[in-house]
């Protein structure tokens, strides 16, 4: 028989644990019910507080979080580079940083005793691209550089797992144009495309006007996940549904339209973006060649996903304190397939027909689902004890071959987690069903 190259829970590398047996995690470090369920159930482990290791289930969620970004990002212009983790620290004493936030900054120093700081974000780095180049023209604005990568912030209190750590993983962006007027329609432009990609993971989102804080400039929103773990707080005006961070507005008043009746919520920022005219682009000298050959300096904005946070903000939000829960399109696994018991009838009606690995390839082909269908082979437990177990994992789809199996027609046992609904199917209605479901989850909620 030819050996095929399926996913198979059996090889997965997945250390579940009840109780972390890490010693680098206390029960008393866990303060999340996402970091509790993402170490259990093996997506993540604790290196060190605020550091975590992201095993194969976590980056395989991560990696599609990243596509669904990248799609988006090329919609709308967006080119992907990758700027040093590494900045002179001499820049950010131009722009005055280094002094504002440096308790969050990590500084250390190479051999020669030049001062670096591990970035936690890139607008000097950006401003000091451009800068250093022979001007580029007003031709090319505006212009949307982005990177996915890994920050680092020494965090006072990094807790909740993913959603403050040390190092994270963040989506950020940086534009350039020739005046304010264009770099504000350039920030609407990628402000629209953050909505989208946020409808896409479809977790009920608020749109904040934001602080500026630390990073300065003309305008800035937050997007929010309301949960009780939040760390921020939000106003909703309940009469003009105009929404703040309340570090900007209070909490007694709407600051739009000056009514009382405003609600009060918390939030967990995963997304920040910033219009920020000349802040960085002015100090580091950041210019372009305009239409009338003159250098001017370039009006920047800059544009910040959480992705890591987004990740656990999501299972947050999604999760009982038992279960997991994933939005359709960050699942790891989309479908997992149980076949019978081992030593089982259902195994004995089954044995050499080769019919769960012809399932899954038509799954992954048919319902064009490639990598994304999980077999649990671990046939000495029963079908009902992985049934808890892959609902536990918050696979959508569990496909089981249960008692049916032996009739003819067979059928197939098939959960649907959102719904909590289990059906009977033959192959084909499976497929049909795996297929409207998946796609109707995945199909861009502008195009309806
Ligand atoms: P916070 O107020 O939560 O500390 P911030 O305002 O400092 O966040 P930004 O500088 O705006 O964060 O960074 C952009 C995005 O990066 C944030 O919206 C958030 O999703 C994410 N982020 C920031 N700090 C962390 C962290 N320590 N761990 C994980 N994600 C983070
Ligand atoms: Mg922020």
């Amino acid at each position: 028989m030819v050996l095929k190259n399926l996913h198979r829970l059996s090889k997965l590398f997945q250390p579940v644990s009840v109780v972390p047996k890490n010693a680098e995690v206390k029960r008393h470090d866990i303060t999340s019910k996402s970091q509790r369920l993402m170490l259990e159930l093996g997506i993540i482990k604790q290196a060190s507080p605020g550091c975590f290791h992201f095993l194969p289930l976590g980056v395989k969620s991560l990696e599609k979080l990243t596509s669904l970004v990248d799609e988006e990002m090329k919609k709308i212009g967006g080119q992907k580079i990758i700027f040093p983790t590494l900045t002179n620290a001499k820049l950010w004493e131009k722009t005055g940083r280094l002094e504002t936030v440096s308790s969050e900054l990590f500084q250390i120093k190479d051999r020669h005793d030049q001062s670096y700081i591990l970035s936690p974000t890139h607008e000097e780095a950006a401003s000091n691209l451009l800068a250093s180049l022979s001007p580029i023209s007003y031709k090319q604005l505006p212009l949307k550089l982005y990177q996915i990568t890994s920050k680092y912030r020494d965090e006072m209190k990094p807790r909740f797992g993913l959603m403050r750590g040390k190092q994270f993983l963040m989506k950020d962006m940086y534009s350039f144009d020739t005046d304010i007027k264009t770099a504000k329609h350039t920030y609407d432009e990628i402000c629209k495309s953050y909505d989208k990609i946020f409808r896409k993971i479809g977790i009920d989102f608020i749109k904040v006007v934001g602080s500026s804080g630390h990073m300065g400039g003309e305008l800035s929103h937050e997007y929010q996940y309301k949960a009780d773990v939040g760390e921020d707080k939000i106003l909703t005006c309940t009469k003009c549904n105009y929404s703040a961070n309340t570090e900007i507005s209070g909490e007694e008043k709407c600051p739009n339209c000056g009514n009382n009746s405003v609600e009060i919520h918390l939030g967990i920022e995963v997304g920040h973006t910033f219009l920020l005219g000349e802040k960085y682009s002015k100090p580091l000298n950041a210019t372009f060649l305009s239409k009338n050959g003159k250098l001017e300096v370039l009006q920047m904005g800059s544009y910040g996903l959480g992705l890591s946070r987004i990740m656990a903000a999501a299972i947050e939000v999604m999760s009982s304190e038992q279960e997991i829960r994933w939005p359709d399109i960050l699942s790891p696994f989309s479908v997992i397939i149980l076949p019978p018991k081992s030593g089982s009838k259902e195994e004995i009606h089954i044995q050499n027909s080769g019919l769960v690995e012809s399932l899954y390839e038509k799954i992954e082909t048919i319902c064009n689902l490639k990598d994304n269908v999980l077999i649990d082979d671990r046939t000495n437990f029963t079908i009902g004890r992985r049934l808890l177990e892959a609902k536990r994992n918050g696979y959508p789809f569990i496909v089981a071959l249960g008692k049916k199996i032996l009739e003819n027609p067979f059928l197939y046992e098939i959960t649907n987690l959102k719904t909590n609904e289990t059906i009977f199917l033959s192959e084909n209605d499976l497929l049909n069903y795996l297929r409207n479901h998946l796609s109707s989850s995945s199909c861009d909620p502008d195009n309806k």
